[in-house]
């Protein structure tokens, strides 16, 4: 297995935890299933310049796009709109016009696969302790200055090693690993939308749970497609504010705002992630402003997860946030009415746990991805039987 591949990446920005994952957390196949960097075409050719001249074996035509005069496409999955004459690249740099259509490089080349505990992703209401097969091609439609993952997700298909693993042979590596979902995470997966929904489509018929770990950054339409076959999202809300989403992302806010509401009104469950990068997102303010727009667009329920920020590409001069400012803002979020809020990055302090909203008592203990106290029976606090929002396992399986 490569140097790359090797690596446990982490989701969206997410989970440090320091916590090592066993030997048999890692997806157990050797070196010799990694396809080259520098790989050939299905002709033999090697891709040359900036587009590829021929296409390869992972290319697969994409769903949302226009055909425009003079063989220009406009890509709809997200924002960006990329705009592409023939031999031109997408921002997420996956993405290519080969003579008047628009073809992603990223369908079955996976370049990081792991299997995770889907505490890492971070879902902290769906399903705990499950086995999650993770998978992550190369591309990002954002910029983030503080990128965690920027080896895989600020590179092209053909720049890094990958594997040859098309979505039939997920759906299989997902059932032999004994996994019960499949996370699109690490890099940006809406980039590689179509291999993303493709092995989705055939999950769901298998019985296998699909979690979208993303910056939320998506046009409608391909979310709503989405949204058929997907039961559950962490999505990245980078800030609240639009200015600071354009500097520290290369994004915009609106956008990711109505991936919130899509989902709600889909009837998706999704947990929100907050970074507290120091000196960028760490205003209470806007910390403010972002629980009231939860409250009043999503309500009470969704968890929030506040993460702890680490030096990283290119704020790597940045202090870490203080443990201090993490405690203040997940108070702060708690006393405006948000009902489960969360610390990430910060194994060990009480902000892992899940506590009831209704009676207060310790629901879930978390010691970094280890839950050594489950108070809950089905779906309900074992104490007071509240119903506890998220998606949990019939009581009969844990
Ligand atoms: S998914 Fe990629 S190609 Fe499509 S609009 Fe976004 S950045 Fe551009």
């Amino acid at each position: 297995m490569d140097k790359i591949n090797r690596r446990q990446f982490i989701c969206c920005s997410a989970a440090l935890l320091a916590t090592p994952l066993s030997a048999q957390a890692f997806w157990p196949f050797s070196g010799k299933d990694a396809v080259a960097s520098g790989a050939t075409d299905i002709r033999g050719e090697i891709f040359k310049g900036d587009a590829p001249k021929t296409l390869w074996k992972w290319s697969h035509e994409g769903y949302h796009y226009g055909k425009l005069e003079r063989k220009r496409v406009m890509c709809g999955i997200c924002p960006n709109h990329c705009l592409l004459s023939p031999g031109d690249r997408s921002v997420c740099r996956s993405r290519v016009n080969l003579d008047g259509k628009l073809y992603s490089l990223a369908y079955g080349d996976p370049c990081s696969v792991n299997v995770d505990p889907v505490e890492k992703k971070p879902l902290y209401h769906f399903k705990p302790r499950a086995k999650v097969f993770s998978i992550a091609a190369t591309g990002c439609n954002f910029r983030c200055l503080n990128c965690q993952n920027w080896e895989i997700s600020q590179v092209r298909p053909e720049d890094v090693r990958h594997y040859d693993l098309f979505p039939p042979q997920v759906v299989a590596e997902t059932q032999r690993t004994g996994s019960e979902a499949i996370a699109y995470t690490y890099s940006e997966a809406i980039t590689f939308f179509e291999y993303m929904i493709d092995t989705a489509r055939l999950a769901r018929k298998q019985g296998i749970d699909n979690l979208l770990i993303s910056n939320g950054y998506i046009n409608r339409k391909p979310l709503l497609d989405l949204c058929e076959v997907l039961d559950g999202a962490n999505i990245n809300l980078k800030s609240f504010d639009d200015a600071i989403y354009r500097k520290l992302n290369g994004g915009r806010l609106e956008p990711v705002l109505n991936t919130f509401k899509t989902l709600h009104t889909q009837g998706v469950h999704f947990e929100m992630t907050n970074l507290l990068v120091p000196g960028y997102v760490d205003d209470e303010d806007m910390a403010k402003r972002m629980c009231q727009w939860i409250l009043e667009n999503l309500g009470p329920n969704y968890p929030l997860h506040f993460l702890r920020f680490f030096p990283k590409y290119k704020l790597n001069r940045l202090a870490p946030t203080p443990i201090s400012t993490l405690a203040r803002f997940r108070e702060l979020a708690i006393n405006e009415g948000i009902r489960y809020v969360y610390l990430g990055n910060l194994p060990m302090h009480e902000g892992n746990n899940t506590y009831c909203h209704n009676c207060k008592k310790l629901l879930i203990e978390r010691q970094g991805y280890f839950i050594p106290v489950f108070n809950m029976i089905g779906n309900r606090c074992k104490f007071c039987k509240t119903v506890i929002p998220g998606v949990w396992r019939d009581e009969k399986k844990l």
